[in-house]
Protein backbone atom coordinates (compact mmCIF):
# COMPACT_ATOMS: atom_id res chain seq x y z
CA UNK A 1 0.00 0.00 0.00
CA UNK A 2 1.00 3.55 -0.90
CA UNK A 3 -0.24 6.52 1.54
CA UNK A 4 0.10 10.26 1.16
CA UNK A 5 -0.35 12.53 4.45
CA UNK A 6 0.01 16.37 4.30
CA UNK A 7 1.35 17.73 7.37
CA UNK A 8 1.81 21.28 5.97
CA UNK A 9 1.19 23.52 2.80
CA UNK A 10 -2.05 21.30 1.60
CA UNK A 11 -4.54 23.88 0.74
CA UNK A 12 -2.32 27.05 1.57
CA UNK A 13 1.34 28.28 1.11
CA UNK A 14 3.79 27.43 3.73
CA UNK A 15 5.02 24.45 5.91
CA UNK A 16 5.42 22.17 3.26
CA UNK A 17 5.70 19.05 4.60
CA UNK A 18 4.34 15.35 3.25
CA UNK A 19 4.11 12.17 4.52
CA UNK A 20 4.23 9.28 2.14
CA UNK A 21 4.17 5.48 3.22
CA UNK A 22 5.45 3.18 0.49
CA UNK A 23 5.11 -0.71 1.69
CA UNK A 24 5.91 0.65 5.45
CA UNK A 25 9.22 2.45 4.19
CA UNK A 26 8.18 6.56 5.73
CA UNK A 27 9.63 9.22 3.81
CA UNK A 28 8.94 12.66 4.52
CA UNK A 29 9.09 15.07 1.41
CA UNK A 30 10.05 18.90 2.27
CA UNK A 31 9.88 20.18 5.90
CA UNK A 32 9.28 24.35 5.93
CA UNK A 33 7.79 26.80 8.11
CA UNK A 34 5.08 29.24 7.74
CA UNK A 35 6.60 32.60 7.41
CA UNK A 36 3.83 34.53 8.56
CA UNK A 37 3.08 32.60 11.85
CA UNK A 38 5.26 32.11 14.71
CA UNK A 39 6.63 29.19 17.24
CA UNK A 40 4.59 26.38 16.74
CA UNK A 41 1.95 27.71 14.72
CA UNK A 42 4.72 28.00 11.89
CA UNK A 43 5.31 24.23 11.63
CA UNK A 44 3.79 21.29 9.85
CA UNK A 45 1.95 18.98 12.24
CA UNK A 46 4.72 16.77 13.53
CA UNK A 47 2.21 15.21 16.02
CA UNK A 48 0.61 13.38 13.20
CA UNK A 49 3.59 11.32 12.49
CA UNK A 50 3.66 10.27 16.28
CA UNK A 51 2.37 6.48 15.28
CA UNK A 52 4.32 6.55 12.03
CA UNK A 53 7.24 5.00 10.59
CA UNK A 54 9.60 7.25 9.54
CA UNK A 55 13.22 6.86 7.58
CA UNK A 56 13.86 9.58 4.98
CA UNK A 57 13.82 13.21 4.39
CA UNK A 58 14.00 14.30 1.22
CA UNK A 59 13.40 17.99 0.83
CA UNK A 60 13.03 19.48 -2.67
CA UNK A 61 14.64 22.96 -2.15
CA UNK A 62 15.86 25.47 0.30
CA UNK A 63 13.25 27.80 0.76
CA UNK A 64 12.28 28.70 3.99
CA UNK A 65 8.56 27.36 3.62
CA UNK A 66 10.08 23.62 2.19
CA UNK A 67 13.35 23.15 4.78
CA UNK A 68 13.28 25.51 8.01
CA UNK A 69 11.67 22.66 9.89
CA UNK A 70 13.91 20.29 9.24
CA UNK A 71 16.10 20.69 12.51
CA UNK A 72 13.09 20.32 14.81
CA UNK A 73 11.94 17.05 13.00
CA UNK A 74 15.41 15.39 13.64
CA UNK A 75 14.60 16.83 16.96
CA UNK A 76 11.72 14.15 17.36
CA UNK A 77 13.86 11.64 14.44
CA UNK A 78 17.31 11.72 15.43
CA UNK A 79 17.97 8.82 13.29
CA UNK A 80 16.46 9.57 9.89
CA UNK A 81 18.19 9.92 6.88
CA UNK A 82 18.35 13.66 4.59
CA UNK A 83 18.91 13.64 1.14
CA UNK A 84 19.18 16.34 -0.89
CA UNK A 85 20.61 17.67 -4.41
CA UNK A 86 24.37 18.93 -3.47
CA UNK A 87 23.50 22.60 -4.62
CA UNK A 88 20.39 22.62 -1.71
CA UNK A 89 22.75 21.39 0.56
CA UNK A 90 25.26 24.44 0.17
CA UNK A 91 22.57 26.68 -0.11
CA UNK A 92 20.77 25.41 3.19
CA UNK A 93 24.25 25.84 5.33
CA UNK A 94 23.57 29.50 4.57
CA UNK A 95 19.99 29.94 4.61
CA UNK A 96 19.84 28.01 7.60
CA UNK A 97 22.50 29.39 9.86
CA UNK A 98 20.56 32.85 8.94
CA UNK A 99 17.31 31.65 10.32
CA UNK A 100 18.90 30.94 13.22
CA UNK A 101 19.48 34.93 14.15
CA UNK A 102 16.10 35.11 12.80
CA UNK A 103 14.09 32.51 15.45
CA UNK A 104 16.78 33.74 18.16
CA UNK A 105 15.16 37.54 18.13
CA UNK A 106 11.59 36.02 17.27
CA UNK A 107 11.08 33.20 19.48
CA UNK A 108 13.01 35.35 22.63
CA UNK A 109 10.10 35.19 24.76
CA UNK A 110 7.96 32.14 23.33
CA UNK A 111 7.19 29.09 25.70
CA UNK A 112 6.15 26.37 23.02
CA UNK A 113 9.28 25.88 21.00
CA UNK A 114 13.04 27.43 21.35
CA UNK A 115 15.30 28.80 18.28
CA UNK A 116 17.64 25.92 17.27
CA UNK A 117 21.43 26.86 17.63
CA UNK A 118 24.49 27.23 15.27
CA UNK A 119 25.87 24.23 16.54
CA UNK A 120 22.44 22.18 15.79
CA UNK A 121 22.86 23.49 12.43
CA UNK A 122 26.27 22.59 11.32
CA UNK A 123 25.57 19.28 12.43
CA UNK A 124 22.36 18.86 10.66
CA UNK A 125 24.21 20.09 7.39
CA UNK A 126 27.21 17.75 8.18
CA UNK A 127 24.23 14.55 8.17
CA UNK A 128 22.38 15.94 4.88
CA UNK A 129 23.33 13.00 1.78
CA UNK A 130 23.58 14.52 -1.55
CA UNK A 131 22.64 12.86 -4.30
CA UNK A 132 23.16 14.66 -7.80
CA UNK A 133 19.71 15.25 -10.40
CA UNK A 134 18.35 11.76 -12.38
CA UNK A 135 20.49 9.59 -9.87
CA UNK A 136 18.58 7.09 -8.76
CA UNK A 137 18.94 5.77 -5.12
CA UNK A 138 17.65 3.74 -2.73
CA UNK A 139 15.12 4.96 0.21
CA UNK A 140 14.35 1.51 1.66
CA UNK A 141 13.47 2.15 5.41
CA UNK A 142 13.76 0.20 8.86
CA UNK A 143 10.44 -1.73 8.31
CA UNK A 144 9.92 -1.72 4.50
CA UNK A 145 7.32 -4.30 3.84
CA UNK A 146 8.23 -5.42 0.29
CA UNK A 147 11.18 -7.45 -1.86
CA UNK A 148 10.91 -4.68 -4.43
CA UNK A 149 13.03 -1.30 -3.51
CA UNK A 150 12.02 2.16 -3.03
CA UNK A 151 14.09 4.54 -5.10
CA UNK A 152 14.21 8.10 -5.65
CA UNK A 153 15.96 10.60 -7.92
CA UNK A 154 15.97 14.62 -7.97
CA UNK A 155 15.09 16.18 -11.23
CA UNK A 156 15.92 19.88 -12.05
CA UNK A 157 12.82 22.04 -10.94
CA UNK A 158 14.40 25.61 -12.42
CA UNK A 159 12.88 27.56 -9.23
CA UNK A 160 16.08 28.14 -7.89
CA UNK A 161 19.67 27.06 -7.15
CA UNK A 162 19.34 23.56 -6.61
CA UNK A 163 15.72 22.97 -6.94
CA UNK A 164 14.20 19.48 -7.55
CA UNK A 165 11.48 17.68 -8.34
CA UNK A 166 11.13 14.57 -6.50
CA UNK A 167 10.55 10.91 -8.02
CA UNK A 168 9.54 7.65 -6.03
CA UNK A 169 9.70 4.57 -7.61
CA UNK A 170 8.64 1.14 -6.05
CA UNK A 171 7.71 -1.94 -8.30
CA UNK A 172 6.86 0.11 -11.72
CA UNK A 173 4.33 2.39 -9.93
CA UNK A 174 5.69 6.09 -9.65
CA UNK A 175 4.74 9.25 -7.50
CA UNK A 176 6.42 12.51 -9.12
CA UNK A 177 6.07 16.08 -6.21
CA UNK A 178 7.09 18.66 -8.60
CA UNK A 179 8.11 20.62 -5.16
CA UNK A 180 7.97 24.65 -6.76
CA UNK A 181 8.85 24.59 -10.22
CA UNK A 182 9.39 26.72 -12.86
CA UNK A 183 9.25 25.69 -16.78
CA UNK A 184 10.39 29.13 -18.26
CA UNK A 185 13.55 30.69 -18.64
CA UNK A 186 14.64 33.22 -15.93
CA UNK A 187 18.22 35.32 -16.14
CA UNK A 188 20.08 32.57 -14.69
CA UNK A 189 18.13 29.35 -14.73
CA UNK A 190 16.97 27.57 -17.66
CA UNK A 191 13.73 25.97 -16.46
CA UNK A 192 12.37 22.38 -15.37
CA UNK A 193 13.55 19.02 -16.73
CA UNK A 194 10.89 16.56 -15.80
CA UNK A 195 11.36 12.96 -15.93
CA UNK A 196 10.66 11.54 -19.61
CA UNK A 197 8.65 8.45 -18.50
CA UNK A 198 5.07 7.70 -17.41
CA UNK A 199 4.13 9.02 -14.27
CA UNK A 200 1.46 7.03 -12.18
CA UNK A 201 0.73 9.83 -9.02
CA UNK A 202 1.82 13.34 -9.60
CA UNK A 203 1.82 15.63 -6.23
CA UNK A 204 1.46 19.50 -7.93
CA UNK A 205 2.01 22.88 -6.84
CA UNK A 206 -0.59 25.02 -7.11
CA UNK A 207 0.48 28.66 -6.36
CA UNK A 208 -0.24 30.48 -9.30
CA UNK A 209 -3.52 29.06 -9.99
CA UNK A 210 -5.96 31.41 -9.72
CA UNK A 211 -4.13 33.98 -11.88
CA UNK A 212 -5.04 34.08 -15.13
CA UNK A 213 -2.04 33.64 -17.76
CA UNK A 214 -3.37 35.42 -20.92
CA UNK A 215 -3.79 38.69 -18.61
CA UNK A 216 -0.15 38.25 -17.48
CA UNK A 217 2.97 39.79 -19.67
CA UNK A 218 5.84 37.60 -20.65
CA UNK A 219 9.00 37.97 -19.53
CA UNK A 220 10.60 40.17 -22.15
CA UNK A 221 7.78 42.77 -22.11
CA UNK A 222 8.41 42.77 -18.49
CA UNK A 223 12.36 43.39 -18.55
CA UNK A 224 11.84 46.37 -21.24
CA UNK A 225 9.27 48.01 -18.86
CA UNK A 226 11.28 47.69 -16.06
CA UNK A 227 14.63 49.33 -17.82
CA UNK A 228 11.92 51.88 -19.10
CA UNK A 229 10.69 52.75 -15.41
CA UNK A 230 14.56 52.52 -14.22
CA UNK A 231 15.51 54.89 -16.61
CA UNK A 232 12.31 57.55 -15.86
CA UNK A 233 14.05 57.78 -12.21
CA UNK A 234 17.76 57.39 -12.98
CA UNK A 235 18.08 60.24 -15.75
CA UNK A 236 16.01 62.42 -12.43
CA UNK A 237 19.18 61.76 -10.08
CA UNK A 238 16.80 59.58 -8.10
CA UNK A 239 17.45 56.08 -7.01
CA UNK A 240 15.63 52.86 -7.08
CA UNK A 241 14.41 50.20 -4.18
CA UNK A 242 14.46 46.43 -4.61
CA UNK A 243 12.83 44.68 -2.15
CA UNK A 244 14.35 40.81 -3.00
CA UNK A 245 14.30 37.75 -1.15
CA UNK A 246 17.86 36.36 -0.15
CA UNK A 247 17.83 33.08 -2.11
CA UNK A 248 16.68 32.82 -5.84
CA UNK A 249 15.23 36.48 -6.41
CA UNK A 250 18.05 38.47 -5.92
CA UNK A 251 20.53 36.49 -8.12
CA UNK A 252 17.67 36.83 -10.87
CA UNK A 253 17.04 40.31 -10.34
CA UNK A 254 21.16 41.17 -10.37
CA UNK A 255 21.54 39.26 -13.22
CA UNK A 256 19.15 41.13 -15.05
CA UNK A 257 19.96 44.64 -14.10
CA UNK A 258 24.29 43.41 -15.20
CA UNK A 259 22.59 42.61 -18.40
CA UNK A 260 20.76 45.48 -19.14
CA UNK A 261 24.07 47.32 -17.81
CA UNK A 262 25.98 45.56 -20.45
CA UNK A 263 23.46 45.99 -23.00
CA UNK A 264 23.41 49.96 -22.39
CA UNK A 265 19.34 49.82 -21.69
CA UNK A 266 20.14 51.46 -18.67
CA UNK A 267 23.05 53.61 -17.26
CA UNK A 268 25.89 52.18 -15.07
CA UNK A 269 24.79 53.47 -11.63
CA UNK A 270 25.89 51.99 -8.47
CA UNK A 271 24.60 49.04 -7.25
CA UNK A 272 24.02 48.45 -3.34
CA UNK A 273 24.17 44.55 -2.60
CA UNK A 274 24.81 42.53 1.26
CA UNK A 275 23.81 40.04 3.50
CA UNK A 276 22.65 36.77 2.78
CA UNK A 277 21.68 37.34 -0.74
CA UNK A 278 25.25 38.22 -0.88
CA UNK A 279 26.63 34.90 0.20
CA UNK A 280 24.54 33.34 -2.22
CA UNK A 281 25.51 34.69 -5.09
CA UNK A 282 28.66 32.79 -4.98
CA UNK A 283 26.68 29.47 -4.38
CA UNK A 284 25.13 30.25 -7.88
CA UNK A 285 28.08 31.14 -9.15
CA UNK A 286 30.11 28.13 -8.24
CA UNK A 287 27.26 25.85 -9.27
CA UNK A 288 26.62 27.14 -12.72
CA UNK A 289 27.86 24.17 -14.10
CA UNK A 290 26.06 21.53 -12.59
CA UNK A 291 22.30 22.81 -12.66
CA UNK A 292 20.19 23.84 -16.08
CA UNK A 293 21.63 27.24 -16.47
CA UNK A 294 20.95 29.83 -19.20
CA UNK A 295 23.80 32.14 -18.44
CA UNK A 296 27.19 30.63 -17.19
CA UNK A 297 28.74 33.88 -18.73
CA UNK A 298 26.85 36.14 -16.02
CA UNK A 299 29.29 35.57 -12.58
CA UNK A 300 27.39 37.44 -10.07
CA UNK A 301 30.34 37.86 -7.60
CA UNK A 302 32.10 40.04 -10.27
CA UNK A 303 29.82 42.34 -10.89
CA UNK A 304 30.66 45.36 -9.10
CA UNK A 305 28.57 46.40 -5.68
CA UNK A 306 28.54 48.32 -3.26
CA UNK A 307 27.90 46.76 0.42
CA UNK A 308 24.71 48.16 1.58
CA UNK A 309 25.48 47.52 5.37
CA UNK A 310 28.20 49.61 5.14
CA UNK A 311 26.16 52.53 4.09
CA UNK A 312 26.37 55.01 7.46
CA UNK A 313 23.04 56.68 6.53
CA UNK A 314 20.05 55.74 4.46
CA UNK A 315 19.58 59.24 2.98
CA UNK A 316 23.33 58.91 1.52
CA UNK A 317 21.66 56.41 -0.62
CA UNK A 318 18.76 58.90 -2.06
CA UNK A 319 21.61 61.41 -3.20
CA UNK A 320 22.40 59.50 -6.11
CA UNK A 321 21.58 57.79 -8.96
CA UNK A 322 21.90 53.90 -7.89
CA UNK A 323 20.08 50.52 -7.45
CA UNK A 324 19.47 48.87 -4.43
CA UNK A 325 18.69 45.31 -3.74
CA UNK A 326 17.49 44.60 -0.26
CA UNK A 327 16.88 42.02 1.88
CA UNK A 328 12.97 40.53 2.90
CA UNK A 329 11.13 40.57 -0.15
CA UNK A 330 7.70 41.49 1.25
CA UNK A 331 9.52 44.91 3.40
CA UNK A 332 8.25 42.96 6.90
CA UNK A 333 9.07 45.50 9.68
CA UNK A 334 11.88 45.49 11.29
CA UNK A 335 14.07 44.52 8.16
CA UNK A 336 16.22 46.81 6.25
CA UNK A 337 14.24 47.19 3.12
CA UNK A 338 11.07 47.90 5.65
CA UNK A 339 13.42 50.88 6.82
CA UNK A 340 14.61 52.18 3.37
CA UNK A 341 10.94 51.76 1.93
CA UNK A 342 10.10 54.46 4.98
CA UNK A 343 12.48 56.49 3.36
CA UNK A 344 11.96 56.15 -0.19
CA UNK A 345 8.56 56.70 0.22
CA UNK A 346 8.75 60.44 0.63
CA UNK A 347 11.14 61.60 -1.97
CA UNK A 348 10.07 62.75 -5.50
CA UNK A 349 12.72 61.43 -7.25
CA UNK A 350 12.77 57.87 -6.22
CA UNK A 351 11.35 54.83 -6.95
CA UNK A 352 10.26 51.56 -5.46
CA UNK A 353 10.08 48.42 -7.67
CA UNK A 354 8.18 45.27 -6.62
CA UNK A 355 9.44 41.82 -8.57
CA UNK A 356 7.55 39.33 -7.04
CA UNK A 357 4.65 38.25 -4.58
CA UNK A 358 3.38 40.02 -2.14
CA UNK A 359 1.78 38.45 0.92
CA UNK A 360 -1.52 40.49 2.21
CA UNK A 361 -1.32 41.87 4.91
CA UNK A 362 2.75 42.72 4.69
CA UNK A 363 3.78 46.14 4.00
CA UNK A 364 5.41 44.86 0.78
CA UNK A 365 1.79 44.22 -0.74
CA UNK A 366 -0.03 47.75 0.38
CA UNK A 367 2.97 49.36 -1.02
CA UNK A 368 2.71 47.35 -4.61
CA UNK A 369 -1.11 48.62 -4.00
CA UNK A 370 -0.04 52.20 -3.63
CA UNK A 371 0.67 54.79 -6.05
CA UNK A 372 2.51 58.14 -6.10
CA UNK A 373 -0.10 60.70 -4.47
CA UNK A 374 -1.65 57.96 -2.39
CA UNK A 375 -2.08 58.31 1.32
CA UNK A 376 -0.42 54.92 2.57
CA UNK A 377 -0.11 53.17 6.38
CA UNK A 378 2.62 50.43 5.90
CA UNK A 379 1.26 48.97 9.06
CA UNK A 380 -1.75 49.33 11.69
CA UNK A 381 0.60 50.52 14.00
CA UNK A 382 2.50 53.36 11.72
CA UNK A 383 1.13 56.42 11.37
CA UNK A 384 -0.07 57.03 7.68
CA UNK A 385 2.26 58.83 5.17
CA UNK A 386 2.37 60.62 1.70
CA UNK A 387 3.50 58.35 -1.17
CA UNK A 388 5.94 60.39 -3.10
CA UNK A 389 8.15 58.35 -5.19
CA UNK A 390 7.25 56.55 -8.15
CA UNK A 391 6.41 52.69 -7.35
CA UNK A 392 6.03 50.67 -10.13
CA UNK A 393 5.16 46.79 -10.28
CA UNK A 394 6.74 44.11 -12.38
CA UNK A 395 6.02 39.94 -12.51
CA UNK A 396 9.55 38.06 -12.62
CA UNK A 397 8.11 34.66 -10.86
CA UNK A 398 10.11 31.58 -10.45
CA UNK A 399 7.01 29.98 -10.18
CA UNK A 400 5.49 28.63 -13.46
CA UNK A 401 2.12 30.45 -14.56
CA UNK A 402 -1.01 28.26 -14.31
CA UNK A 403 -1.21 27.22 -17.94
CA UNK A 404 2.54 26.13 -17.54
CA UNK A 405 1.85 23.88 -14.65
CA UNK A 406 -1.47 22.26 -16.33
CA UNK A 407 1.02 21.07 -19.39
CA UNK A 408 3.54 19.02 -16.58
CA UNK A 409 0.06 16.98 -16.19
CA UNK A 410 -0.12 16.93 -20.11
CA UNK A 411 3.41 15.49 -20.60
CA UNK A 412 3.09 13.23 -17.55
CA UNK A 413 -0.25 11.90 -17.99
CA UNK A 414 -0.51 10.66 -14.92
CA UNK A 415 -3.85 8.49 -13.62
CA UNK A 416 -4.07 10.54 -10.27
CA UNK A 417 -3.17 14.10 -9.31
CA UNK A 418 -2.88 15.45 -5.67
CA UNK A 419 -2.98 19.71 -5.74
CA UNK A 420 -0.65 21.02 -3.34
CA UNK A 421 0.73 24.75 -1.96
CA UNK A 422 -1.99 27.22 -3.19
CA UNK A 423 -4.81 29.08 -1.85
CA UNK A 424 -8.35 27.88 -2.23
CA UNK A 425 -9.10 29.67 -5.47
CA UNK A 426 -5.82 28.60 -6.90
CA UNK A 427 -6.57 24.38 -5.92
CA UNK A 428 -10.12 25.13 -7.03
CA UNK A 429 -8.95 26.24 -10.52
CA UNK A 430 -6.57 23.44 -11.29
CA UNK A 431 -8.27 20.77 -10.06
CA UNK A 432 -11.78 22.08 -12.04
CA UNK A 433 -9.17 22.55 -15.30
CA UNK A 434 -7.14 18.95 -14.87
CA UNK A 435 -10.65 17.51 -14.62
CA UNK A 436 -12.38 19.23 -17.75
CA UNK A 437 -9.44 18.99 -19.88
CA UNK A 438 -7.83 15.70 -18.93
CA UNK A 439 -11.27 13.28 -18.34
CA UNK A 440 -10.59 9.97 -16.23
CA UNK A 441 -7.63 11.82 -14.05
CA UNK A 442 -8.59 11.08 -10.59
CA UNK A 443 -7.88 14.49 -8.64
CA UNK A 444 -7.72 14.77 -4.66
CA UNK A 445 -7.36 18.26 -3.08
CA UNK A 446 -4.97 18.06 0.05
CA UNK A 447 -5.88 18.61 3.10
CA UNK A 448 -3.80 18.80 6.11
CA UNK A 449 -3.86 15.64 8.05
CA UNK A 450 -6.52 13.47 5.66
CA UNK A 451 -4.66 10.70 4.61
CA UNK A 452 -5.21 9.83 0.69
CA UNK A 453 -4.40 6.15 -0.35
CA UNK A 454 -2.61 6.36 -3.26
CA UNK A 455 -2.23 2.59 -4.32
CA UNK A 456 -4.15 -0.19 -2.59
ZN1 LIG B 1 10.32 27.96 -3.36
Amino acid sequence: MITFLPLGGANDIGASCYYLNVEGTGLVLDCGTHPRKFGIDSLPRFELLKDQQVDVALISHAHQDHIDSLPYLVQHHPYIRIVTTPQTRAVAEVTLHNSVNILQEQLKDEMTIRAYSHDEIDLLIQSIEWQEYLKRFTVNGYRHASTEPVSASFHDAGHIMGSAGILVEHHGRSIFYTGDINLDVQSLLAGAILPNQKIDVVILECTHGSTDSSQLPSRKIEKFRFANAANGILSRGGSILIPVFALGKMQEILAMIWKLMEQGSIPNVDIFSGGVGKKLCGIYDKNRYTVSYNDTDVILTDIPQKDLYEVEHIDDLLRHQCIVLAGSGMMVPNTLSFKLAQRWLSNPKAGIFTVGYMDPGTPGFRISQSNKGDLLQLTDAHEPQNVSCDIDRFRFSAHSNRDGILSVIERLRPSTVVLVHGEHDSIDWMGYSIISQFPGIKVHAAEIGKQITLFE
